[in-house]
């Protein structure tokens, strides 16, 4: 039975960005990762169907986890694009107010863009009101009064990242088993013993990033806490029209009122120059449900043409969907990233409902796991 150091379950974004970050850390004793992977490819779920925004932070609730690790991860993750050609559209975001939005209560937006605008201010990211003729100059087909733009926000190609990641890492030692899905743990003299459905393996130390699934991993490495994920679909439709497709240039997001859980429909253009809208909110009952109960085009319409008058239903066809990792809580407010040590010994570290902005901060959310005490002091060489 092969022996490691660290197994991750998952790779995904995160898990991608630990194991790289184990390795860049290790000074002189090597120490043997494995990521454990159900699929045969990295990133073929949540880390590869979202919008591939690279988020500032100041959406997220001050002093939050996600607040800090997306300001943080969305710097190292530019730079870490930009190193390694990874492709990266660099506009910058516009958070838009219309005119509909106008006539059916400004308040309630000036509300919004106030918390945005001071959550930049004490974060020190840098903003810029929009008045309509700065808007007419950056995006001259939007129909929007007045705006924020985020300058440091980029777009991400998610699948690259996520590749790159992995590739990354196995180049410096990390050993990946795809095509392997966790179906069991037990303990044994102070290690796990991991089943999978091809193969067993002990490990001194057990990463859960599992995204959808990180509730159920955790339960089998008999956490001490118990978590539930509630799946939470997002769909996007792609502007095929062609003469449609380069109207709008960056992410273009509504404004919305403080309590909303997203961050609304968008316009969401990639680094390869195509279009996408979406995307919005669904439960689902199942985990892996991506297509069943397709919600229409219409919808998107609706919510977007205040921006575009001319989208059309006919413009748009369907794309993908992701499903967001949602942990279920007994408090009403945003919920942040959790980032727990479960058990001491054998080491069991769970990354729970890292959804957005988890591509964002997942760089950052590498540091995080890796300045962990527990981590640190039973891998010295970390
Ligand atoms: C619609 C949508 C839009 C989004 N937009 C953005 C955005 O613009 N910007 C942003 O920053 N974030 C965004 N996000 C969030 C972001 O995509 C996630 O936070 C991030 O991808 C989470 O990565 P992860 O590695 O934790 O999870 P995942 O990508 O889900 O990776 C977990 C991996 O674990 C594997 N796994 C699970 N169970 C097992 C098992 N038993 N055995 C083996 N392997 C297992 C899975 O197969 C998977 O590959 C969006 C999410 C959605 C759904």
């Amino acid at each position: 039975m092969n022996l490691y150091d660290v197994s991750i379950v998952g790779a995904g974004i995160v898990g991608c960005a630990i194991a790289r970050e184990l390795l860049c850390r290790r000074r002189a004793a090597p120490i043997r990762i494995l990521v454990l992977e159900q699929h045969e490819r990295p990133g073929e779920e949540t880390s590869g169907r979202n919008s591939g925004v690279l988020h500032s932070g100041i959406h997220e609730p001050p002093f939050s986890l996600k607040e800090r690790l997306a300001r943080e991860g969305c710097r190292l993750a530019v730079a870490y694009a930009l190193k390694h050609d990874v492709p990266l559209l660099r506009a910058g975001m516009i958070i838009a107010v219309s005119m509909e939005d106008v006539r059916r209560g400004l308040w309630r937006d000036i509300t919004m863009l106030r918390r945005l605008w001071f959550n930049a201010w004490r974060t020190k990211t840098r903003v810029r009101f929009m008045t309509p003729s700065a808007l007419r100059a950056c995006e001259p087909y939007l129909h929007a009064c007045c705006g924020i733009a985020i300058p440091s926000v980029s777009v991400i190609d998610s699948q690259a990242f996520v590749q790159s990641l992995k590739n990354e890492s196995e180049a410096t030692g990390a050993e990946f088993a795809f095509n392997n899905r966790v179906i069991g743990v037990e303990e044994a003299a102070g290690s796990y013993l991991v089943s999978t459905d091809r193969q067993r393996i002990r490990t001194t130390c057990l990463i859960n990033a599992a995204g959808l699934y990180a509730d159920d991993i955790a339960a089998l490495g008999m956490s001490h806490k118990k978590y539930v994920i509630s799946p939470l679909r997002g769909e996007y439709y792609e502007l095929v029209t062609p003469e449609k497709q380069s109207l709008i240039g960056r992410p273009v997001y509504p404004a919305l009122p403080s309590q909303a859980t997203g961050k609304g429909i968008h316009f969401s253009p990639r680094p390869n120059r195509r279009l996408y809208v979406g995307p919005n909110e669904m439960p689902v009952a199942d985990k892996a449900d991506y297509t069943s109960r397709k919600t229409t085009p219409g919808l998107f319409v609706e919510v977007l043409q205040k921006f575009l008058p001319s989208l059309d239903t006919r413009d748009l066809r369907w794309a993908y969907s992701g499903i967001r990792p949602r942990v279920v809580t007994n408090s009403r407010s945003k919920s942040d990233f959790i980032v727990s040590v479960d058990r001491e010994d054998p080491l069991l570290i769970n990354l729970i409902g890292i959804e957005s902005p988890g591509l964002s901060a997942a760089l950052a959310l590498a540091r995080h796991v890796c300045d962990l005490p527990s981590l640190r002091s039973r891998f010295p060489s970390i």
